[in-house]
């Protein structure tokens, strides 16, 4: 039996690599991303137990940029 790996092993080493790797659930046949330890969609233990890559035809849907207003002094 191997060892089981943390679910963001498989995204960093694809990154790594110059690849974007996402999650599969075997389960529900359903793309897991942001790497997980449990399918969002069906609630399975091991989403990551095949890993697919991004055929490069994907879009970015959202972003985020946070900025941290105030001072030093205003945090403490
Ligand atoms: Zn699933």
């Amino acid at each position: 039996m191997s060892e089981p790996t943390a679910p963001t092993v498989a995204y960093a080493e694809g990154l790594a690599a110059g690849e974007l790797r996402f999650q599969h659930c075997t389960a529900c046949e359903r793309a897991v991303f942001h790497p997980r330890v449990l399918c969002p969609h069906c609630g399975d233990a091991e989403p990551g137990a095949r890993v697919a890559l991004v055929n490069g035809n994907g879009g970015v849907l959202s972003s985020q940029a946070t900025a941290l207003l105030g001072t030093a002094e205003a945090l403490g």
